[in-house]
């Protein structure tokens, strides 16, 4: 049974690339059913003898009609889904068997199996034995395997910025121009979600297992060899970088996480390619995906942390990209336009924003739910809660990633064309994150200087006397008074 259901689509006000890319994926695999001659019941959104809106209500209707004896599902992607199918299945009598999600490399259980008795949960140490277990990019085998290049991680060499001339010339990730399904679904969405935000006029991603494979292998051959090192650089109008975008061929389960760890093993073997940028590639796909979602089922009550007791609600200009500040402008701008930003323009710009400005966890993670075509609550709401705004109080992580603008001028070039100075902490130049870092550094000053990760950045505002920490808290109180005008 495959169920469409606009309730999917509504729970957050979902950008339009988002619904349409999940339909036009399943629109796409029933097709492949069918050719397989799977047997199938696939219910389409107006499906005129069920329910109109949501999926449990859509698939209790279904069960009443078929009468199984059981209902086998593949794990859902977030607790909301999880528990609303159980309650139907209960409601019905029909026994309920969730099957392990194939698509990923470390069960439930056996994530909940590693975390237990360890005070901290770093993903680091998870990555190791994830490198171990899986025999990638080790020399020897057994226990006394070690790492190729005598080190685990290479973070340090991943985190330059573009030359002061630009990126200049990126091979351009794989695009696929939809086909008459998708263009079907995408015309659907337009006239039934007219209202939704985003633009469905640039849509590139991948819908079929084969476009999923195309897309890895043109990301393998093209552009893995330069991923690494501007991992986290950002420039104007470049919104893809080096990066793979293949979370939304992941995330969809067109493709497998081996497969992809795999081919990029592959090349770095085949072709030498530089240790430092595949190992960085590879700690994402079999480091921190499969971390995130192992904290996704460990830590339930993720939606509701607010550790800082955070209330604001989220700026207007998240869902226009209508801000006077430039970085945030040209990130919000992409996201509506392809529904895709990278990960250091979520953590550090999206993000650690609405962290320093004290909005709601929970309003953030929505928009986050909702405007990325790769948004799942297990990756996004550990993202979200725990990296960006350490809702959790850091039980995943080791400090609040928070930085002020001089961190974005040095990654990116977007300071240049912002009518602010990041530099300025105060006065009518003042940048807003540079403003609401420092004012966040003076509010929490305790808790950060007794953390060994944050201490440092403490004495710089313990170097300020009294009448520079007043002014500091004056200007951060008129911005946060009115950050829709920022
Ligand atoms: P690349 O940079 O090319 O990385 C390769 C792959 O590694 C990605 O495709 C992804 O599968 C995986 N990966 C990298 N970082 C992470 C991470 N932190 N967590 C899990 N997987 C990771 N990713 C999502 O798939 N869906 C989300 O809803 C999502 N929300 C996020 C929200 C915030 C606030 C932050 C900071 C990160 C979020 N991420 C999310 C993680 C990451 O930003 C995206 O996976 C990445 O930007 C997708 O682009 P890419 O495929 O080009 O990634
Ligand atoms: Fe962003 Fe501040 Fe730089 Fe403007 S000056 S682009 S607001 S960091």
């Amino acid at each position: 049974v495959m169920i469409e259901a606009e309730g999917e689509a509504t729970a957050v006000w979902s950008h339009k690339q988002r619904i349409a890319v999940f339909l036009a994926a399943m629109r796409h695999f029933c097709n492949a059913l069918h050719a397989a001659q799977v047997p199938l019941i696939y219910a389409g959104l107006d499906d005129p003898d069920l329910p109109d809106q949501g999926l449990a209500e859509r698939l209790a209707a279904l069960l009443a009609k078929h009468q199984p004896q059981e209902l086998h599902v593949c794990e859902p992607g977030d607790r909301r889904l999880h528990e609303a199918i159980a309650a139907v299945a209960e409601a019905a009598q029909v026994r309920l068997v969730v099957h392990s999600d194939s698509h990923f490399l470390c069960t439930k259980a056996e994530f909940a199996a590693w975390a237990k008795n360890r005070k901290e949960l770093r993903m680091e140490f998870f990555y190791r034995e994830m490198r171990r277990k899986f025999g990638v990019l080790m020399q020897g085998a057994g226990a006394k395997s070690k790492p190729l290049g005598g080190q685990w991680n290479f973070d340090a060499s991943n985190r330059s910025a573009y030359p002061k001339t630009g990126p200049g010339e990126i091979t351009p990730p794989a695009r696929f121009t939809p086909d008459r399904i998708t263009q079907e679904v995408i015309d659907l969405v337009n006239q039934r979600f007219a209202a939704h935000p985003g633009s469905t006029a640039d849509f590139i991603w991948p819908v079929t297992r084969e476009q999923g494979f195309a897309a890895l292998q043109t990301f393998i051959d093209t552009r893995l060899p330069r991923f690494g090192s501007t991992q986290d650089a950002m420039w104007t109008e470049t919104p893809f970088g080096w990066h793979s975008l293949l979370s939304v061929a992941l995330n969809l389960h067109l493709i497998q996480p081996l497969e992809v760890v795999h081919a990029a093993e592959a090349a770095y073997h085949a072709r030498g390619l530089d240790l430092a940028g595949v190992e960085g590639f590879i700690r994402q796909v079999l480091g921190w995906r499969e971390f995130i979602r192992g904290v996704y089922w460990l830590m339930p009550d993720l939606k509701s942390a607010n550790h800082f007791q955070h209330e604001r609600p989220l700026p207007k200009w998240y869902w226009t990209g209508e801000t006077h500040m430039a970085c945030m402008r040209d990130v919000v701008g992409q996201t509506l336009r392809y529904g895709y930003a990278h990960h250091i323009q979520r953590l550090m710009v999206t993000g650690q924003f609405a962290l320093l400005a004290e909005i709601s966890p929970q309003a953030l993670a929505d928009w986050y739910l909702a405007v990325y075509v790769d948004a799942v609550e297990w990756v996004e709401l550990p993202n979200v809660a725990g990296m960006a705004l350490y809702a959790d109080g850091g039980q995943f992580t080791s400090k609040p990633y928070i930085a002020s603008g001089a961190y974005i001028s040095r990654q990116s070039n977007y300071c240049q064309n912002c009518r602010y100075k990041p530099e300025h902490k105060t006065g009518s130049n003042a940048c807003p994150i540079t403003t609401l870092y420092w004012a966040f550094l003076d509010r929490h000053e305790a808790e950060l200087a007794a953390n060994p990760r944050t201490s440092l950045m403490v004495k710089h505002v313990q170097r300020m006397d009294g009448e520079a920490r007043a002014a500091l808290r004056d200007q951060a109180a008129r911005l946060l008074a009115q950050l829709d005008a920022a």
